[in-house]
């Protein structure tokens, strides 16, 4: 579903992504794990086409994303993967409901009384049906990012990007928002996870990498990774944390 190869990318003279291989197979959740600043948020970047990597290729379901030269392409390819920010975004003037509703009717054609009926389910899914008219206002941090995953659903991913999307939550909110990526996961979701989690990463993911100063030092499955990391720099980032 999403390969990189050798992707090299900086800003100015500053080397953010040096040599970067990851591949997520569908159905599989992929984590990224690292220090602040060592490329992970940029790594989900390049693979919705946000950023062009200076060397490499990215493909993200058979679409060479590094060779999309044109607008339309770009926002073609942003239809299919979904991304979650620690920033909900949300829509503040609409309810929860048109949040949902609003980007399959006017980004990919669905008739309005579909995407309500589907937006209805997605709520069921992320617990908050009894929310659908409420204002994103009206909402705790963790009922917010949890419409918003609902509202990445909502456009049929094919794969859907988690960019730390506990970190600015109070601690009591972050376990409803684990629960339901947990769910998603369970049901064959395609994602790629960066988190500060281990707990998290560590019980959900079919593969981890362990990022440093632009390079992946370390991947592999859970049992690699949290049970006999290879690397010493792995070994010492996950005896930190908490
Ligand atoms: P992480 O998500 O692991 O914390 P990032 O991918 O956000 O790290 O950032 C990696 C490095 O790239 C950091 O040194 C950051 O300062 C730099 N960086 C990120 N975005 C930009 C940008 N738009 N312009 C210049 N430097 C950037
Ligand atoms: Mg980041």
């Amino acid at each position: 579903m999403v390969q990189l190869r050798n992707v090299h990318l900086s800003f100015g003279d500053n080397a953010v992504l040096k040599s970067i291989d990851l591949e997520v197979r569908r159905g599989q959740a992929v984590s990224i794990i690292g220090p602040s600043g060592s490329g992970k948020s940029t790594i989900l970047r390049c693979i919705t086409g946000l950023l062009r990597p200076q060397a490499g290729e990215i493909s993200v379901g058979g679409t060479r994303v590094d060779a999309l030269r044109t607008e339309a392409e770009l926002i073609a390819l942003r239809k299919r993967v979904g991304f979650v920010f620690q920033q909900y975004n949300l829509f503040p003037h609409l309810t929860v409901l048109q949040n949902l509703v609003i980007a399959p009717t006017r980004v990919i054609g669905r008739s309005h009384a579909a995407a309500e009926r589907d937006a209805r389910v997605l709520l069921e899914k992320v617990r908050l049906a009894h929310k659908a008219d409420a204002y994103p206002g009206e909402l705790s941090g963790g009922q917010q990012q949890r419409v918003a995953i609902a509202r990445a659903l909502a456009m049929q991913p094919e794969l859907i990007l988690f960019d730390e999307v506990t970190s600015a939550l109070d601690p009591e909110t972050v376990g409803e928002v684990l629960t339901v990526i947990r769910e998603l996961v369970r049901e064959g979701l395609t994602c790629v996870l960066v988190t500060h989690e281990m707990r998290f990463a560590e019980e959900i993911s079919d593969q981890v990498h362990f990022t440093e100063a632009g390079r992946i030092v370390e991947h592999g499955p859970v049992s690699q990774i949290f049970g006999q990391p290879r690397s010493e720099r792995t070994r010492q980032f996950l005896q930190r944390a908490p």
